[in-house]
Order: C-alpha cells, then sequence, then structure tokens
C-alpha cells in the first residue's frame, strides 16, 4: 500500500504484454500498489516467469498467462479463466506491441500485417473479452498504449503510425461507448522509452534521438508505468478518451 491511496489495492488488472520492457514496469508498479495482476505474453516465457518471480519477492501478487492477443480464440479462453479465477477485471492495460520498420516500398505484407494484428486487432480481441465483464459490473478503467508516432511522422513508420493512430481514435471511440457503463478509457502515448523496441533505433542514431527530445533523455519504462498508474488510478476517474504523452516533450520538436 503507498502513502497516498490510490484506489487500486485489492483490485484485479490484466496486461498484455507484461513479460517485458514497459509491460513488465507496469506489473510491477500496478503490484507493487496492492493489485493483483495477471499477464498475457506471447512467447518469451522465461521472461515472463521472472516477472512473476520479481513482484513475489518484492510481496505482491502477479500471474503470467501464455496469450498471443492476434488469436482472437485464445484470448477469449485466457480472459474466462481471469474472470472465473478471479470473478471480475477491474483495469484492462492494452500494452502488447510490435514494429517492424521499414520504408514503405520495402514493407513486406507480412510486416504490415503482423504490426495491424498486433498493435490494432490485438487491441480489438482483448478489450471486447474484457468490457461485457466490466459492463456488468458497472465499473472499469481501460488504458491502451499509443505513441508518439501516432501523431508525428517517423520515417520507416507507416505500419506502426497507421497502428498507433487507431490506438488513439479507438480510446475515444470506447470512451463514447461506454462512459453510461461507468467505464473510463484512456490512452498512454510513449516517446522514446529504453527497451527492447526501440533497441534498434537507439543504437542507428541514439544521439540524434536525443537531441530531438525536448528533455535530452530517452525514458524509461517506468517513465510510462507512472502514467498507466495514474490513469488507472481514482485520481483519474474524470478523465476519460484523453490521451497523455509521455515523451519528453518529443512530439512538440
Ligand atoms: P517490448 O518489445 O519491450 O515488449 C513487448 C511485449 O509485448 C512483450 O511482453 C511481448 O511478449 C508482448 N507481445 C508482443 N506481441 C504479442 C502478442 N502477439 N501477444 C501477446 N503479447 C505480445 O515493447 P515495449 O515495452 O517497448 O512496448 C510496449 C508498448 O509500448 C507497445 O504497445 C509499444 O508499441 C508501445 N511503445 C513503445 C515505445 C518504445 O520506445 N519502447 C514508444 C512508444 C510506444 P514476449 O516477451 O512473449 O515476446
Amino acid at each position: 500500500m503507498s502513502a497516498i491511496d490510490s484506489g487500486l489495492a485489492g483490485k484485479v488488472a490484466l496486461v498484455t504484454g507484461g513479460s517485458r520492457g514497459i509491460g513488465r514496469a507496469v506489473v510491477e508498479r500496478l503490484a507493487g500498489d496492492g493489485m493483483d495482476v495477471v499477464f498475457f505474453y506471447r512467447g518469451n516465457a522465461e521472461a515472463a516467469q521472472g516477472v512473476v518471480d520479481a513482484v513475489a519477492a518484492a510481496g505482491g501478487r502477479a500471474e503470467a498467462l501464455q496469450a498471443d492477443v492476434t488469436d482472437a480464440a485464445a484470448v477469449a479462453q485466457a480472459v474466462e479463466r481471469v474472470v472465473e479465477s478471479r470473478g471480475r477485471i477491474d483495469l484492462l492495460v492494452n500494452n502488447a506491441g510490435i514494429v517492424r520498420d521499414n520504408l514503405l516500398a520495402m514493407l513486406e505484407d507480412a510486416d504490415i500485417r503482423a504490426v495491424l494484428d498486433t498493435n490494432v486487432l490485438g487491441v480489438f480481441h482483448v478489450t471486447r473479452a474484457v468490457v461485457p465483464h466490466m459492463i456488468s459490473k458497472r465499473a472499469g478503467k481501460i488504458v491502451n498504449l499509443g505513441s508518439v508516432a501516432g501523431d508525428k511522422g517517423g520515417r520507416g513508420q507507416s505500419n506502426y503510425a497507421a497502428s498507433k493512430g487507431a490506438i488513439q481514435a479507438f480510446t475515444r471511440a470506447m470512451a463514447v461507448e461506454l462512459a453510461s457503463r461507468k467505464i473510463t478509457v484512456n490512452c498512454v502515448a510513449p516517446g522514446v522509452i529504453d527497451t527492447e523496441m526501440s533497441q534498434a533505433v537507439r543504437d542507428l542514431a541514439g544521439e540524434q534521438v536525443t537531441q530531438r527530445i525536448l528533455l535530452k533523455r530517452v525514458g524509461s519504462a517506468d517513465d510510462v508505468a507512472h502514467a498507466v498508474w495514474f490513469l488507472a488510478s481514482r485520481f483519474a476517474d474524470y478523465i476519460t478518451g484523453e490521451v497523455l504523452h509521455v515523451d519528453g516533450g518529443f512530439k512538440m520538436e
């Protein structure tokens, strides 16, 4: 329990892509605040177990479930498992995402499809499976991971930018659709964050990238997790349909 009561202790969270990077930081942040956290991962069982162990060592509760968000049937089954064991899902964090950067002419169909399948259809699959359980409780919070790429053009990122622009639009549409059920839907849009996903870009043009960020540093996974925690907490009860940028001012440069 933190010194300030966020209202999260004892509640149930489902986080997609919790085995690494930003998702891992979100799982640890929420579990550290007393939430019972279940997270999905795609294939890295070792990393997933590492998160479960770290949370347990810190005195929290987290469970890892293998569920590929691109597989609607597997997602529906996994969500049912969570609801059967916990009785409810209070918070959904749609975090799982991938990049397959390339200039448009060089983008294979497979690269376009993989990004849209994971980053957009994956969010539809999980949200569609979870929302009925929130509606039945007339309560819930959904936080989607967008990206600065949804606002600011980036060379070689047309597939990824399209997917994250879609998530910002999806967030606003869901906020309208679910408000009467007392469910809020918001988006956190990170800039360049120090995870495996951004490693290639940082290796290629680290200094150039840093210089284009107003605060002159890349963000940490914890920087993003704090914003997700805020939107999940009772302090954000009156916020819905918003995009919270966590990018050190990157989009303004
Ligand atoms: P990472 O590549 O570090 O981690 C991705 C996570 O998503 C892993 O847990 C991975 O599981 C999981 N995952 C990927 N595909 C699937 C799938 N099909 N089904 C289930 N889980 C899946 O990414 P980040 O932590 O950097 O990114 C997290 C989110 O933040 C993404 O939505 C990303 O687009 C967004 N973001 C990241 C930025 C950055 O600079 N890092 C910037 C802006 C936005 P597994 O371990 O099993 O592979």
